[in-house]
C-alpha cells in the first residue's frame, strides 16, 4: 500500500511547531545571526522541555526490543521528526540548530548497543539541556573520510585519542556543557584504511578534549561550529560504539557500520533543506499575491508566463525531496536498510534548496538582497544542507554505486 497522507497525529504536531516557529523563531532569527555564536537561552530552555518528552519516545522506541514472530505496528517517529524539523528550519535554521540533542545523539541511536544507549541517551530525557556532537571532520580528511589521521590507541583499561577535528557543529556546547558528549571519528590501524576508523564517545569533562577556535560562517550563524583537540583523551573501553575488531579481510564491512549513522541523519538534514526552502516560496508566493500576480496552476506551459513557471519548478523541486525524505524515515521506521534512499534524499533536497533560495532571492530583486527581510538569510542559510552529512557529489556518487553495483574503487 502506498500512502502519502501524514498521520492525524503528525499534522497536529506539525501545526503546533508551526506557530512555535512563526512567533518565536522567526522574530528572533536577524538577531541571532547578527549576533554570530551568541546562545539564545530563552529558546533553548522551552525547547528543551519539548525535546524532552521527544527523546523520550525516540529513546524507548530504540531501546525496544524487537518481538520474534509478532508483526509490529511501524513507528512513525522519523516521518514525524522529519514534519517537525521542515516546520523548525521555516522557522528558523540556525536556531534550530542550537537546539539541545545533536548528530552524536543519532549515532549512538543507531548504532550503540543497550548498554550505551541507557548511559548516553536517557539524560536526554532529563534534567537540563544538553549536547552529542559529531566529530569527522578533519583539514584533510572531509568527504575522503578513509584520510582521518585523528588516533586511537588502546592503553590497559582505557582508549587513548589524538589529534584535531574541525567544523563540529555543536562542539562548544557538548564540550563546555555539563553531561554534553562528543562521538568522535579515529583510527585504531592506518594501515587497514577505512577498516580501521571507528567512533568513540568522549564526554564532557575528559581532560584533554578543548576547543580550540570558533568558526564564523556564511549561514546558520546561530549554530555553534568549533574545532576540537583531542590531547591524550583517556575514555573507558565500553566507549567504543561498534566492534573494535579491525577486520582487514573485509575491509569495509566495519566501516558501514560507522556510516549507518548518515542513513539516520541525512533525511533529517534534507527536511531542514526543505523548511527553508519553503519559506522561501511561501514569502515569494505572498509578495506576488500583494502585488496582483497570481500564479496559474493546471494550464498549458504555453501559456504560463516566466514567473508562473519558476514558482511552479520551485515548488516541484522542493515536492520531490519532500517526498523522497518522507520515504527514507518511513523506511527507517521499519527499521529497513535507507542508504541509497538516506542519500537520494539529500542529494535532491541539497540541490533544490540552492535552486529554490536562489531562484527566490532573484524574483524578488532588491527585496530579496535586502538585510531588512529574510530571504537573503535563507540563501546564505540553506546552502550548509548542500555541504554538511556528504556534499551533494558525494552522495550522488552514493546512489550512482549503489544503482550500478560500483565498488567505492570502481567509481571514485
Ligand atoms: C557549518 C558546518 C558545519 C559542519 N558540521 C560538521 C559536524 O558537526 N561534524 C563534522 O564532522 N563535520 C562537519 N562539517 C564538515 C562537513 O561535513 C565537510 O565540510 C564536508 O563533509 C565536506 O568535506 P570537506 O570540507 O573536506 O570538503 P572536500 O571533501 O575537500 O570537498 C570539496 C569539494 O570537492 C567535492 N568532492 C570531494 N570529493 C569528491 C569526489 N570524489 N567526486 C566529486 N566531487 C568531490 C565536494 O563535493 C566539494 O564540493 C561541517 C561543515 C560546515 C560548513
Amino acid at each position: 500500500m502506498i500512502d502519502f497522507e501524514i498521520s492525524e497525529n503528525i499534522a497536529n504536531m506539525k501545526n503546533m511547531v508551526h506557530m512555535l516557529a512563526e512567533n518565536m523563531m522567526r522574530p528572533a532569527a536577524r538577531k541571532y545571526d547578527e549576533e554570530e555564536h551568541q546562545k539564545p537561552l530563552d529558546f533553548i530552555n522551552m525547547m528543551w522541555e519539548d525535546s524532552k518528552r521527544r527523546n523520550r519516545a525516540r529513546f524507548e522506541a530504540s531501546t525496544k526490543p524487537k518481538q520474534e514472530g509478532k508483526p509490529e505496528k511501524p513507528a512513525e517517529n522519523s516521518v514525524m521528526f522529519a514534519n517537525v524539523i521542515e516546520e523548525l528550519s521555516w522557522g528558523d535554521c540556525g536556531l534550530y540548530l542550537c537546539i539541545p540533542g545533536g548528530l552524536g545523539v543519532a549515532a549512538v541511536e543507531a548504532v550503540g548497543t543497550s548498554d550505551q544507549k541507557e548511559r548516553f541517551l536517557r539524560r536526554f530525557t532529563e534534567g537540563e539541556p544538553k549536547w552529542g556532537a559529531m566529530a569527522i571532520t578533519e583539514a584533510n580528511a572531509g568527504s575522503d573520510t578513509a584520510a582521518i589521521t585523528a588516533t586511537a590507541a588502546r592503553d590497559g583499561d582505557h582508549w587513548v585519542l589524538n589529534g584535531e577535528k574541525i567544523f563540529v557543529t555543536s562542539g562548544k556546547a557538548a564540550v563546555q556543557d555539563s553531561e554534553g558528549f562528543v562521538v568522535v571519528w579515529a583510527t585504531l590501524d592506518r594501515s587497514a584504511g577505512r577498516a580501521g576508523i571507528k567512533s568513540f564517545i568522549v564526554e564532557h569533562g575528559t581532560p584533554g578534549m578543548t576547543v580550540t577556535k570558533l568558526e564564523k560562517k556564511l549561514g546558520i550563524r546561530a549554530s555553534d561550529t568549533c574545532t576540537i583537540v583531542f590531547e591524550d583523551c583517556r575514555i573507558p573501553l565500553d566507549n567504543i560504539l561498534g566492534s573494535s575488531e579491525v577486520q582487514k579481510k573485509d575491509s569495509t564491512s566495519g566501516f558501514k557500520g560507522v556510516m549507518a549513522t548518515f542513513d539516520a541523519t541525512r533525511p533529517m538534514v534534507a527536511a531542514s533543506a526543505i523548511g527553508i526552502g519553503r519559506a522561501a516560496i511561501d514569502f515569494v508566493k505572498e509578495e506576488f499575491e500583494k502585488q496582483g500576480v497570481q500564479i496559474r496552476y493546471g494550464i498549458s506551459p504555453y501559456r504560463m508566463t516566466a514567473v508562473e513557471r519558476d514558482v511552479q519548478q520551485m515548488e516541484a523541486n522542493l515536492q520531490a525531496a519532500r517526498l523522497l525524505t518522507w520515504r527514507a524515515c518511513w523506511m527507517m521506521d521499519r527499521r529497513m536498510r535507507n542508504n541509497l534512499e538516506a542519500s537520494m534524499a539529500k542529494a535532491k533536497a541539497g540541490l533544490a534548496i540552492t535552486l529554490v533560495t536562489q531562484k527566490a532571492v532573484e524574483l524578488m530583486g532588491p527585496l530579496g538582497y535586502s538585510r531588512e527581510l529574510l530571504l537573503e538569510k535563507w540563501m546564505r542559510d540553506g546552502k550548509i544542507n548542500d555541504l554538511f552529512e556528504g556534499t551533494g557529489q558525494i552522495n550522488m556518487l552514493i546512489i550512482a554505486r549503489r544503482i550500478l553495483e560500483y565498488t567505492r574503487e570502481q567509481l571514485k
